[in-house]
């Protein structure tokens, strides 16, 4: 006798097919990122500067929305995929001569709002007056992910930038064309190191776990429960900051992960369910670090279904004071967000 598939069943079999990407969504990724800044910024103590980042934001948007960006040569582009190499690499020179032309209307939008303090004037005012060439080395180390010799104020402006002008560019590509790369852990558009990963929600992606180019917006799976930047998955663990503020509470990997999967009971090392209250907030919070005891790093995690307006950029960046505790806790951060350059000099 045939049996009729029910659409649900349908449905749970395609599943069987994990999306390898999620493509920038050029009409809002910026936009989307602006809004959860302004969200996040209320009653943060670093508020003023997430709503100043908010209007660089919103700013990168209307930018994106009035630039057509200059796809690579198709012959780059087949030699790109041939060699499982990033399609754009942020190090092969595609900004030469590109982006310095989108940062001056992302510093005329800011320095058009209104009540702006003196210091951010004088910031876009040095960026303004800066020679091209300085520039040119500042964006180079911005892109090199170090950001040497750029200073730390006027390092976001430039990388807002170079944000649009690659995220510009990634969005032309279909996800088909992108190639899969031998390294995991970096972007396979433009191979930066990606700023935090999201476990998502909604059709094909739900549940899967991404990882999020911090330069292009491009989003990458990979499995949970695996060290983003090692890619050991041994001793994972997962961590969010404890209701005093001052420390972290952690639950192992397979307990918080599985027991989130499941939509069960966290369960302790000897596999007998574990209710402690900080195995509880773990595994209900949306903003978490996944800690690797192999390479002492972190990178954080977002959980959509906690929090459906999570946005990587945003929320690693307002989530400082879980960095500050992991970084007690002897964790070092495996990359650094896009809109905040604490390694940068000092102006
Ligand atoms: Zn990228
Ligand atoms: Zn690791």
């Amino acid at each position: 006798m045939q049996r009729i598939l029910e659409p649900g069943q349908i449905e749970s079999l395609d599943r069987t097919s994990i999306p390898r990407l999620r493509m920038p969504q050029r009409a809002e990724v910026f936009s989307a990122r602006a809004a959860r800044l302004r969200q996040l910024a209320d009653g943060h103590p670093l508020g003023d500067y997430l709503r100043l980042m908010a209007a660089l934001v919103d700013a990168q948007q209307h930018v994106l929305d009035n630039f057509q960006a200059e796809r690579p040569s198709p012959e780059s582009i087949e030699q790109a995929q041939q060699h499982c190499m990033p399609l754009v690499p942020a190090s092969g020179g595609y900004d030469a001569g590109r982006w310095q032309p989108l940062l001056v209307p992302l510093l005329d939008a800011v320095a058009a709002q209104p009540a702006l303090p003196a210091a951010v004037k004088g910031v876009i005012e040095r960026v303004r007056a800066a020679d091209p060439a300085a520039l040119e080395a500042g964006a180079q180390a911005l892109l090199a992910g170090h950001g040497k010799g750029v200073d730390a104020a006027s390092a976001p402006f430039l990388m807002a930038a170079l944000q649009v002008l690659w995220t510009g560019v990634a969005s032309t590509f279909e996800a088909g064309e992108v190639p899969m790369l031998d390294v995991p852990n970096v972007c396979p558009v433009c191979g930066t190191l990606p700023v935090a990963s999201v476990v998502r929600i909604g059709g094909a992606h739900e549940g899967y776990r991404y990882l999020c180019c911090g330069l292009c917006a491009t989003e990458w799976h990979m499995v949970r429960v695996k060290c983003t930047h090692c890619e050991a998955s041994e001793h994972v663990a997962y961590h969010v900051v404890d209701t005093a503020g001052a420390g972290t509470d952690a639950a192992l990997a397979s307990e918080a992960e599985s027991a989130v999967a499941d939509g069960g009971i966290l369960k302790g090392p000897d596999g007998r369910p574990k209710l402690d209250e900080a195995s509880k907030r773990v595994a209900s919070s949306p903003i978490r670090a996944e800690s690797c005891d192999d390479c002492h790093s972190y990178r954080k995690i977002f959980y959509q279904d906690k929090d459906p307006f999570v946005e990587p950029v945003a929320d690693d960046l307002a989530s400082l004071a879980l960095d500050v505790l992991m970084g007690e806790a002897g964790y070092a951060r495996a990359n650094g967000n896009p809109l905040l350059w604490q390694n940068a000099e000092d102006a």
